[in-house]
């Protein structure tokens, strides 16, 4: 397991792509579905710029213990 737990409401997700776009360290590929698409979590460094970038503020980014 990574440092970080990336959990994403999917019913709030607009599939918008900005995760995407401010994610610097690859942790999600482009949208699939109309939805955010994670591919990398364990390459997540918990700097939450997509958590605070999302319009819906569908992400929380979690510490893992
Ligand atoms: S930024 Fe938010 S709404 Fe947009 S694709 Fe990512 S999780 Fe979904
Ligand atoms: S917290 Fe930072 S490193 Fe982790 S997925 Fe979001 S933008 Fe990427």
């Amino acid at each position: 397991m990574g440092d970080f737990t990336i959990k994403i409401d999917m019913d709030a997700c607009t599939g918008c792509g900005e995760c995407y776009n401010n994610c610097g360290f690859d942790v999600y590929d482009e949208p699939e579905g109309g939805k955010a698409n994670i591919v990398d979590e364990d390459a997540c460094t918990g700097c939450r710029s997509c958590e605070s970038q999302c319009p819906e503020e569908a992400i929380e980014i979690i510490e893992n213990d």
